[in-house]
């Protein structure tokens, strides 16, 4: 962050990665300058090379030295990675995936926030039934770096195994976390594990019980990860903060997710351990509609709203943005993935001149 005459300048690393990463930043990127403008801040940006492209030009997925610049960043601000071009079985070859798996390490990005919140604009998009969707607004948390995805694993002759491994540590600053974003919405906590059946799981519970007595002001319920998928669609009303490990995370964020009817709507924040968090929409690089000027761009500009939120502290300026996306939509804006027949489509551009429009028209 620095101040150039008497106004505050948040510098942003940019990964814009491959398929419609760049069209997608871009609309993001548009969107935040007149946001600035409207609430007086300014943008830097750095850019960086991250995911096929960096194989591309460089011969890996993550440019050399690329940790150590987004570290004084105020955040990172990334696309998506990934296609057809790179994708190998060889494992001596370079994957774009790793450089993102690179970052998250390098960053220590320990949770993954996906806000989900239905749109009444598209509550018809969805396969749920729009009364059961109406309202909802949850956030998941899910652990990002340990659990099963980090654990030991083999394969031995004919057997394989994974192992599910956490700390207290680990699980302490995650429920931490998920309690403190709770104290700033409905104050309700779901603990989700398995711990009828999983050791990590009783370990993960114990360790929520204790940080809850830390946070008398929120309420912890713990909840089994199976019957949590099925109450995600049965009322999904019932969740503010869903708080779970790496694996449960996984799977019940992308069930989550579709309740809102298109994957092109959904951001998504990477928060670290007190320095940088990574800003990204949950959609990967489209390589089907990339170049095209298609994709929709809502995903990344709400990213850029959790952004302002949740690193620059810029919460009226994060509101009007998913104010103006709402807005957008409500007046009828759709790209091809939210369309339904008969529908007028924008292009990327289009729709995100229609944010801006509506973040230019509201009051403030
Ligand atoms: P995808 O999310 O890229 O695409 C799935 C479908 O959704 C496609 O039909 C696509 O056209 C559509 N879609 C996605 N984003 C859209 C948008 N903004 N607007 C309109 N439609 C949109 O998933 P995939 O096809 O399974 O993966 C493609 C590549 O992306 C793969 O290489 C994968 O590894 C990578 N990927 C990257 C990330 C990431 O960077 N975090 C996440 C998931 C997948």
């Amino acid at each position: 962050m620095g101040d150039t005459e008497g106004q505050t300048t948040y510098r942003v690393m940019v990964l814009p990665g491959d398929g419609v990463g760049p069209e997608i930043v871009a609309a993001a990127q548009r969107v935040l300058a007149v946001v600035g403008e409207r609430f007086g801040f300014g943008l830097d940006y750095e850019e960086g090379l991250l995911g096929g492209c960096a194989i591309d030009a460089l011969g890996a997925p993550l440019e050399d030295g690329l940790i150590e610049r987004c570290r004084p960043c105020d955040a990172v601000l990334l696309g998506a990675v990934g296609g057809p071009k790179w994708d190998t079985t060889d494992p001596a070859k370079p994957r774009p995936e790793q450089g993102l798996l690179g970052m998250r390490q390098g960053l220590e990005l320990f949770a993954n926030l996906r806000p989900v919140r239905s749109f009444a604009a598209l509550a018809h998009n969805s396969t749920i039934k729009p009364d059961v969707l109406d309202g909802v607004d949850v956030m998941v948390v899910r652990e990002l770096t340990g659990g099963v995805y980090f654990g030991k694993r083999e394969r031995v002759g004919d057997i394989a195994y994974d192992t599910m491994i956490y700390s207290e540590a680990e699980v302490e600053r995650l429920m931490d976390y998920a309690f403190g974003l709770a104290r700033g919405r409905r104050r309700l906590v779901h603990s989700v594990d398995k711990a009828n059946v999983l050791e990590s799981s009783r370990l993960w519970r114990s360790v929520a019980v204790r940080v809850a007595a830390g946070h008398a002001d929120v309420e912890l319920r713990h909840m089994l990860v199976d019957n949590c998928a099925m109450q995600l669609i049965r009322e999904p009303r019932q969740f503010d903060v869903i708080a779970t490990e790496n694996l449960f995370g996984d799977i019940l964020s992308d069930e989550a997710a579709m309740l809102t009817g298109s994957i092109g709507m959904l951001p998504s924040a990477s928060v670290g351990a007190g320095g940088v968090s990574l800003y990204e929409p949950i959609h990967g690089s489209a390589p089907d509609i990339a170049g095209k000027g298609v994709a929709n761009p809502c995903a990344t500009i709400l990213s850029a709203a959790m952004m302002l939120d949740l690193s620059f502290g810029q919460k009226e300026a994060a509101r009007a943005v998913e104010s103006a996306v709402e807005a957008a939509l409500s007046s009828g804006a759709r790209t091809r993935d939210i369309a339904v027949a008969g529908e007028t489509v924008l292009t990327t551009d289009q729709m995100t001149e229609r944010v801006v429009a509506a973040l230019a028209g509201a009051s403030g």
